[in-house]
């Protein structure tokens, strides 16, 4: 089977800031087709269960109290780009709106849940290795 990496969230783990998940409906049936290689950009790079919400700011990552986890995300996003390149996927599906993970659309830096046109750190980083990146509302395209 094509193997896809993916939002560990999206599986259910609970690895969001805030210790929950985002389970999605459709995940049983991707896994039918695909084999799913989980990442969480965020733990991978240090970040803690739970953290403090971050956002993307200019070029760098800030937490809601100001701290810079910039590095935490860079970090991140080259194991998640060396994860997929060490399983041979050149698909990911990745959770909406996150600093990391969002696909097109992130918060804009202002931690008032406005939403601004850019990718997360991870996307970037993937999209530029010619991967192609799903966010879980494309999931019926896979299936
Ligand atoms: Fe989910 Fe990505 Fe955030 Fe981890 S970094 S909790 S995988 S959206």
């Amino acid at each position: 089977m094509e193997k896809i990496l993916i939002s560990a969230c999206l599986l259910g783990l609970k690895c969001r800031y805030d210790g929950r998940d985002n389970l999605h409906a459709l995940i049983e049936s991707l896994k039918l087709k695909y084999t799913l290689i989980p990442i969480c950009p965020e733990v991978e790079g240090g970040l803690t269960i739970p953290r403090i919400a971050s956002e993307i700011v200019g070029t760098k990552v800030m937490n809601k109290i100001g701290e810079d986890n910039t590095d935490y995300f860079l970090k991140g996003a080259h194991i998640a780009l060396q994860k997929a390149f060490d399983n041979g996927a050149r698909i990911a599906v990745l959770k909406s709106k996150s600093p990391s993970c969002g696909i097109g659309q992130v918060y804009d830096g202002t931690f008032t849940n406005t939403l601004t046109q850019s990718d997360g750190f991870t996307v970037q980083i993937l999209k530029n290795a010619r991967i192609y990146v799903y966010t879980e509302h494309q999931i019926e395209e896979l299936l």
